[in-house]
């Protein structure tokens, strides 16, 4: 007798995002793995950290003394 055993186990491997430690399913419909989201994914690369960098307007510490007061006459 031949026992043919095709069990269908659906394994699913659940990995932490290394980001925001979540549980995230490892599988074809996550792109982002082992990320739970874009975001964090983005995070980790750096891509992130770049972005908040370019703030614009930054505040201009210029040394430009108005004030000249005449003092000791
Ligand atoms: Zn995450």
């Amino acid at each position: 007798m031949t026992q043919s055993n095709t069990a269908f186990s659906a394994k699913i491997t659940m990995v932490k995002c290394p980001t925001c430690q979540s549980k995230v399913e490892w599988s074809e419909k996550n792109p982002f793995r082992p990320f739970c989201c874009k975001r964090c994914q983005l995070i980790d690369l750096g891509e992130w950290a770049d972005e908040e960098k370019a703030i614009p307007g930054a505040p201009d510490m210029s040394d430009s003394d108005g004030w000249s007061e005449d003092m000791g006459y």
